[in-house]
């Protein structure tokens, strides 16, 4: 084996820690900022059956993530409860050498049916998305009418099976959900649940991002601190995407993941697999390396992490850095339910 596979560090040197699977493009929601209705209506063409990795590949191609280092790994999609029998691919993935944390992201809502069979299989724990704990605005955002309750129940089964702790994500934009920070917060403090905030991105190129629509993370934690005292924690670790507070009267901590206004890319380890095999080093890249075609055609466990060594090794990505005029025409960007959030 050449040294190159091993552990690579990318051109800014950082290691590969993290990998995230979006195993289905599809979802059950139409998120106005991620999936937007006049776009992924009926005539969307979604990925065929065939053209999606099989969990055997995800597994294989897992196991050899695992031996260039990446240790954290997440599922995703669209939305990865749509895919069956997804708990027999967290049997395997928790089977898989290497492999020390692994989570899902899900808007909640197939958890009551899924949770126990989720744990049982391995699963760490789940982080859950909910923007709005009023059902006019979720509704508004997600754009199914789908009801707040249905996602806390997911929460409620989340942490019944033993899937914690839970973190719930909200995307704030502003003038439509940001004010439902406040009740969001008071909501979940004191419960255990870790409720982060997020930017909203200019991921894809079908949301219609406008900066002026974006919350900046210092206005979100103005206005908790104002009503909720808070003060900052000490990352977990290096490469953290959320910025962690604790409210000081112990009733537990918030995130924020400011990646619009305080970029994290220089600590950025995450490689990400779409639904079809395509591998990415940033979540706004315009192309993938083709790993399913290498995968189909026989390609040796030696080749892939060639392969993968390679494209990590060659990674300068910094999107969230650079975000400027001159980044914003390169090309048409991949959706985030494709690549997987
Ligand atoms: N369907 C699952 C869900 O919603 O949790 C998993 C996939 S979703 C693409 C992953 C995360 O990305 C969610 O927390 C979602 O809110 C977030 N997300 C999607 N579009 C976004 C955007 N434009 N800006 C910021 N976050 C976004
Ligand atoms: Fe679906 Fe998640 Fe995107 Fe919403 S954010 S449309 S739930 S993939
Ligand atoms: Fe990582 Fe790309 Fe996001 Fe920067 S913009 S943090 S490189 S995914």
């Amino acid at each position: 084996m050449s040294n190159l596979a091993l552990n690579p560090f990318d051109r800014l040197g950082r290691r590969l820690a993290d990998l995230r699977i979006s195993v289905t493009d599809r979802c059950n929601f139409r998120c106005t900022y991620c999936m937007p209705k006049e776009i992924f209506n009926r005539d969307y063409e979604f990925l065929n059956r065939s053209a999606l990795l099989s969990f055997e590949e995800i597994a294989r191609l897992t196991g050899i993530f695992t031996s260039l280092g990446a240790s954290k790994v997440r599922l995703t999609g669209g939305e990865p409860l749509l895919r069956a029998r997804l708990e027999s691919l967290v049997a395997m993935l928790s089977a898989t050498q290497g492999v020390s944390d692994l989570t899902l992201t899900t808007n909640g809502v197939l958890l009551p049916r899924k949770a126990q069979a989720l744990a049982a299989a391995g699963l760490s724990r789940v982080t859950v998305s909910l923007d709005s704990l009023s059902d006019e605005v979720f509704g508004a955002m997600n754009d199914v009418g789908v009801k707040v309750a249905e996602v806390l129940l997911g929460i409620e089964a989340a942490a019944a099976a033993g899937l914690t702790p839970i973190k719930v994500n909200m995307v704030v934009k502003r003038g439509v959900n940001d004010h439902s920070i406040l009740d969001m917060a008071e909501h979940f403090r004191g419960t255990g649940y870790i409720l982060r905030f997020i930017e909203y991105m200019d991921v894809g190129a079908t949301n219609g991002w406008r900066l002026d629509e974006v919350m900046p993370a210092h206005e979100i934690i103005r206005g908790i601190n104002q009503v909720f005292p808070i003060q900052p924690v000490e990352p977990n670790y290096r490469g953290e995407v959320a910025r962690r507070w604790r409210y000081v009267d112990g009733e537990g901590e918030i995130g924020v993941i400011a990646s619009v206004t305080q970029p994290f890319c220089g600590d950025c380890t995450r490689a990400r697999i779409s639904a079809d095999g395509k591998l990415y080093t940033c979540l706004f890249a315009t192309c993938g390396t083709d790993l399913r075609e290498a995968v189909r055609s026989g390609a040796s466990d030696e080749l892939l992490r060639h392969m993968i060594a390679t494209v990590w090794s060659e990674r300068a990505d910094q999107y969230s850095e650079l975000r400027s005029a001159e980044t914003s025409g390169i090309g048409q960007r991949v959706e985030m339910s494709y690549i997987g959030g």
